[in-house]
């Protein structure tokens, strides 16, 4: 069946040095084989990232890219880029990229194209607001950012990506939709892929729960039905506090 993918997303955090430490006290540990683990420093911290875990079971993911492979982009990083350093995963269409930076669906589904044609695995990040909840609009606005952000991608390609349902609401908020109802918002994702796909693409696509995960409450999702990971901000930003949720 689907194994479990925990990612950390350090957002704007941690210097290289940081970076180091964290990883050698994490790899102090014996890390648990049942789970996929990725670390998504930010982009500074990538290489030495990428070298430290060199031989080990940990992944490394970049937190965003741009969808060109080159070109007169300032300021931007390219799929090709992320590759030389042997990064693994992106994380696509976070709501943080969305509210600030106003990446659009059209956008991040350009970005998840380009992941896959440069062997990265998309983690793509969908979830409603405040707003869109209170509004009873969370199941129009996950199909919405579903059917837009995976257009035009193989039953193949979508059977190997990541998604992560952050409501966003729930991100840095410490608040948290209870693990039924987190599941139940999966569920609704998957048989979204269920309907543009098929069943077996659908059971095969990993969705992560994202949204003030901590040590404390991250079994009660893990243990839920649909539900096959977890992507984790601020608790993942110390390393024993993230290897406690790992096992
Ligand atoms: P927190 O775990 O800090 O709520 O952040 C979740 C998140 O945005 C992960 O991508």
């Amino acid at each position: 069946l689907r194994k479990p993918i925990i990612a950390a997303n350090w957002k704007m955090f941690k210097t290289i040095a940081e970076t180091e430490v964290y990883i050698d006290k994490l790899m102090a540990k014996e890390l648990p084989k049942q789970v996929d683990i990725v670390l998504c420093p930010p982009f500074t911290g990538l290489e030495s990232a990428a070298m430290a875990v060199t031989g080990t079971e940990i992944k490394i993911g970049a937190q965003n890219m741009h969808f060109e492979a080159s070109g007169a982009y300032t300021g931007e990083i390219s799929p090709v880029m992320l590759g030389d350093l042997n990064v693994q995963y992106v994380i696509l269409g976070h709501s943080e990229r969305r509210k600030f930076f106003h990446e659009t669906n059209e956008i991040i589904n350009k970005k998840v194209h380009t992941a896959f044609k440069y062997d990265l695995t998309p983690i793509l990040c969908v979830g409603e607001t405040i707003e869109e909840k209170e509004a009873g609009k969370t199941l129009e606005v996950l199909k919405q950012q579903i059917d837009q952000g995976i257009a035009w991608l193989t039953a193949n390609q979508v059977a190997k990506m990541v998604i992560a349902y952050e409501p966003v609401w729930a991100i840095g908020t410490g608040k948290s939709p209870t693990p039924a109802d987190a599941n139940d918002s999966v569920k609704a994702i998957r048989k979204y892929i269920q309907e543009i796909y098929d069943m077996e693409t659908a059971q095969q696509v990993r969705i992560q729960y994202g949204g003030s995960v901590k040590p404390e409450n991250i079994k009660d999702f893990l243990t839920q039905s649909d539900i096959d990971g977890a992507l984790v901000g601020g608790a993942s930003l110390a390393a024993d506090s993230f290897y406690s949720m790992l096992v």
